[in-house]
């Protein structure tokens, strides 16, 4: 099948590659020129597991091009995924001016009947608001299908190659035979592909991030809660994780969800239900929970010192807001650095594929310094601060911890090491959850 993809972030050079993977013929749309020249140079502008050999593969076999040129792009198209941002706006509802615009440039160039699939994740109703704007252009018949993403960052290839479930948002029985086909091969095993109309596969992508969201600083509550009253949140997940109707998964308590998805999408679903006169409070909580458990470790650190952090140095491993990508969006670490840097410290930081994100940020700000390892990152530093999970964090050499670290004093905001380990070793140790360790 011609497809064209428009927007080549995390979500539509995923969807674009894996297409093209399973024999499409797909051109991917950027209006990011020198993202579009590097994609033609044959260099992946993100990182995400798998995708390089994808990618490599199907630009080699003439399967996957890029351009910036929006008519080039979607010539003969028979489905067009619109995978563009939907940021917060100032309110918090989801900028849809990319969506729309992109809407009213294809209405422009529709020549035969096409499918235009919403990837992005938008507020119930923009599917209407989108044939509505290529209507203002077009005579051509089309139809506009939601067709939310759940693939995570970390996992975006598997993710999208084997869906738990894709869910097809129309009313459109021409659509829907195209889409079976085009998904047909991602559903092997059985998976299903759930149709339902437009709004409610909408909300479905909402309800999803929100409910794990709720999960995500539920769990932080109870990790709070643990500390105050000598419980150990790692052993409180282990005995709720068990229980079918709870599951394992998405239990860690730690410092606060990031990413450029969950503080969005819980905005805008309250944005949503305010513009529905519906009061989603729990909504409300989630977000105040987050913006509160960002601070945890902070506030750790700053009562050890008792707030003398100026002449401090501190090593920071992990700055993506999750580990295996390089995302830095909203991620609880570039507050960290934000924090300690004001409070006039010093910080030197290593990340696996962060760092070229972060020096975008800090490029003015002296007090932040970068390291080519985690163990550099630990000359001269007084403490250590944890805050992304990355698997090379997970069994360091704590000899070379105990040499470097001037105070022993570890602030870990994702529980990775076992407190028996620490006290042994002689560290200071805190976690989230699980109560003070002073082995020195
Ligand atoms: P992104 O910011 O990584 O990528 C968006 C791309 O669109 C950029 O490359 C940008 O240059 C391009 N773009 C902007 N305007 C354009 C235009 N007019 N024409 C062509 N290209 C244009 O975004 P993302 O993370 O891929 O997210 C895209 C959507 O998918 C969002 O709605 C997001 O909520 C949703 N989503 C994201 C994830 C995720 O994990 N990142 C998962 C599921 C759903």
């Amino acid at each position: 099948m011609r497809i064209s993809v428009i927007g080549t972030g995390y979500v539509g050079l995923v969807t674009g590659t894996c297409f093209a993977e399973m024999g499409n013929d797909v051109v991917c749309v950027d209006i990011d020129k020198a993202k579009v020249k590097l994609m033609q140079s044959g260099r992946v502008p993100i990182y995400e597991p798998d995708l390089n050999v994808l990618f490599q593969r199907n630009i080699k076999e003439s399967r996957l091009s890029f351009t910036t040129n929006l008519k080039d792009g979607v010539e003969d198209a028979e489905v067009i995924f619109l995978a563009l941002p939907t940021p917060p706006g100032e309110d918090g509802s989801a900028d849809l001016s990319y969506i729309l615009g992109a809407a009213e440039e294809l209405g422009k160039l529709l020549k035969q009947y096409t499918v235009i699939v919403d990837k992005s994740t938008v507020p119930v109703g923009t599917a209407e608001k989108v044939t509505e704007s290529i209507k203002k252009y077009s005579k051509n018949k089309f139809d506009v299908v939601s067709n939310p993403e759940f693939l995570r960052e970390g996992f975006a290839v598997s993710d999208f190659m084997k869906p738990d479930r894709i869910v097809i948002g129309t009313s459109s029985q021409k659509a829907i035979n195209i889409l079976q086909i085009l998904y047909k091969p991602f559903v092997r095993q059985g998976n299903p592909i759930y149709f339902m109309d437009e709004r409610s596969a909408e909300m479905t992508k909402y309800a999803a991030n929100s409910f794990l969201a709720v999960k995500i600083s539920f769990m932080n509550e109870i990790a709070n809660l643990c500390e105050r009253v000598g419980a150990d949140v790692d052993s409180v997940r282990l005995g709720i994780g068990s229980d079918e109707r709870i599951g394992k998964r998405f239990l860690f308590s730690g410092i606060g969800y990031g990413g450029s998805c969950f503080p969005k999408d819980v905005l805008a679903l309250h944005r949503t239900a305010i513009a529905n006169n519906y009061d989603f409070k729990i909504l409300d909580a989630v977000t105040n929970v987050n913006t509160h458990q960002k601070l945890v470790l902070t506030t750790k650190i700053t009562n050890f010192y008792s707030d003398e952090l100026s002449n401090k140095t501190f090593a920071l491993w992990g700055l993506a807001f999750k580990p295996d990508t390089d995302d830095i969006r909203e991620a609880p670490a570039l507050e960290i650095i934000e924090y300690l840097t004001r409070k006039g410290a010093n910080v030197i930081v290593y990340d696996p594929e962060a760092m070229d994100n972060v020096k975008k940020v800090f490029n003015k700000n002296t007090k932040v310094k970068y390291a080519k390892n985690e163990y550099e990152a630990l000359v001269g530093a007084d403490a250590l601060v944890i805050a992304t999970e990355w698997a090379e964090f997970r069994s360091p050499d704590f000899n070379k911890l105990k040499k470097y670290i001037k105070d022993s004093a570890i602030f870990d905001g994702r529980n990775l090491y076992e407190l028996n380990t620490m006290h042994q070793k002689g560290f200071y140790y805190e976690s989230i959850g699980r109560g003070i360790i002073d082995g020195r």
